[in-house]
């Protein structure tokens, strides 16, 4: 190569690096001790996936970790009448569903609020009010479908019910089954290549009716061989001896099902995970310790985690209901002691806020449905999403681009690895967030969290280089 080329080559490269934004990879960014963290950083996601497979069990150990982390109920700090001071720590739960942690900040609330919020529930198959039924001697649950599945996924896999009963007499039992190695599973059976002509002619999503998501429950028959409904009765006996419950009790009951498979590493090089509930449980776990790890911050510093996004963020856990706004009007009353609208306005319009949430990566085996200039990769970072929406922006809540470069700047200086995505080509789909429910507050909000694989399967993908840089985005974001 003559000089000249070299020159002209080394001037472009310059020029490049100086102009253009490049998506960089997170591997490439960490030394190598970081990197060292940012494995073991999984290694205690995947325990909390494991162990946080409902959005009951995922509020149960979130606020188990807040309370080894000094936080308090609200609840407790109201009783004692106790005020709160710059600092302090406090937790406030609602119906076991949706929780939201505070870290009271230095300056007064009413100057506005810093909030991750994150969403804890997961597609899955929910068992109806009376599911137990039989047919052709095998005794079955029948389900209804909860969020956006794909309901070819379901079928012929391991699953785990995990759930409450609650008695008439207020008791309530904590379910769990199918997630110990002698437990049994439960499965919704499918039907052999050999007779599936007529059911490959269909369209995929026709394929699978969803009343055909019934679940096997039982085979053994009552010993009494006079009776109606023999394997029917043998299961309710089953359960009235082992949890002392009828069949009126599964009416007041949560009964869920989920993939009874735990979190693994995928890869030869284990730099992927694969588990159950990443949407949106890798953004509630990374949010969940950036808070634990924050200490006197300036402005107030608040992780939120609700219910229901799955389905349209509807009832009294979900981000439409008021459970939010009336925790912060309860901390401003312990700050201040005192209370008055106005500043219970001012700590949310003034406040700045990520939609943690998940972002489809793109995905080499489905190329197509993506704009490969604006889809986010995996490895890359944790992503930001100007907007959702689907079908020209159609219900989507866009950032601002004051905030959006606020964001951006408090990501540079303190080195988190991020790229930007949108969710496919712009006629292919769409999606929504939470985003849409925190901006009506008035406040800024950017939609902020790891690309995914596989999204709404039930095993979903997710890179270790991102669920760290998705931690430390959301450390640096509540400090700021
Ligand atoms: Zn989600």
């Amino acid at each position: 190569m003559d000089k000249e080329n070299k020159e002209t080559r080394e001037k472009w490269k310059h020029l490049k690096n100086e102009l253009a934004f490049e998506q960089k990879l997170v591997w490439d960014q960490l030394s190598s001790d970081e990197k060292d963290h940012a494995v073991k950083f999984a290694e205690d996601y995947k325990e909390f996936l494991n162990e946080a497979k409902t959005e009951r069990e995922a509020v149960r150990k979130i606020t188990g970790l807040a309370q080894e982390h000094a936080f308090v109920s609200l609840e407790e700090l109201t009783a004692r009448g106790k005020k709160l001071r710059p600092g302090n720590k406090v937790y406030a739960v609602n119906r076991e569903k949706n929780v939201a942690l505070f870290v009271i900040g230095k300056e007064p609330i009413w100057n506005g609020i810093n909030l991750v919020g994150s969403h804890v529930d997961t597609p899955r198959l929910d068992l109806k009010p009376t599911p137990l039924y039989e047919n052709q001697g095998i005794a079955l649950f029948k389900t209804h479908y909860y969020g956006g599945i794909k309901k070819y996924h379901w079928l012929s896999h391991p699953l785990a019910l995990h759930g409450v009963v609650i008695k008439q007499n207020g008791e309530k039992l904590n379910i769990r089954i199918g997630e110990n190695r002698d437990d049994p599973v439960f499965v919704i059976t499918d039907l052999l290549p050999h007779l599936a002509k007529d059911q490959l002619q269909k369209k995929l999503g026709e394929a699978i009716s969803g009343e055909d998501l019934n679940i096997l429950a039982g085979t053994f028959p009552l010993d009494d061989k006079n009776a109606k409904e023999r394997f029917k009765l043998a299961v309710l006996e089953l359960l009235r001896r082992k949890y002392g419950i009828n069949e009126e009790d599964l009416i007041s009951a949560e009964l869920e099902l989920v993939p009874a498979t735990p979190g693994y590493d995928v890869g030869l090089d284990r730099s992927l995970v694969g588990a159950y509930g990443q949407d949106d449980r890798v953004c509630a776990y990374t949010s969940l310790r950036a808070v634990l790890n924050c200490h006197n911050p300036l402005r107030t510093a608040v992780a939120l985690f609700v219910d229901k996004e799955e389905i349209g963020s509807t009832g009294n856990t979900g981000m439409r209901s008021r459970f939010f706004e009336n925790a912060v009007a309860e901390i401003l009353y312990l700050s201040a002691g005192d209370y008055n609208e106005i500043y219970c306005r001012k700590a949310l319009a003034l406040g700045k806020a990520l939609s943690a949430d998940v972002v489809a990566a793109i995905d080499p085996n489905w190329e197509g449905v993506h704009d490969k200039h604006n889809a986010a990769r995996m490895g890359c970072g944790v992503v930001i999403t100007r907007y959702t929406g689907a079908g020209g922006k159609y219900s989507a809540s866009e950032a601002n681009a004051e905030f959006v470069a606020e964001v951006r700047r408090i990501f540079n200086e303190n080195k988190v690895v991020w790229q930007t995505g949108e969710l496919g080509k712009v006629d292919q789909g769409g999606g929504g967030t939470i985003a849409q429910f925190l901006a009506r507050y008035g406040m800024d909000v950017l939609d902020c969290g790891p690309p995914l694989l596989s999204m709404h399967a039930p095993l979903e993908i997710a890179h270790k280089g991102d669920i760290y840089m998705s931690y430390k985005a959301y450390e640096a974001f509540l400090k700021s």
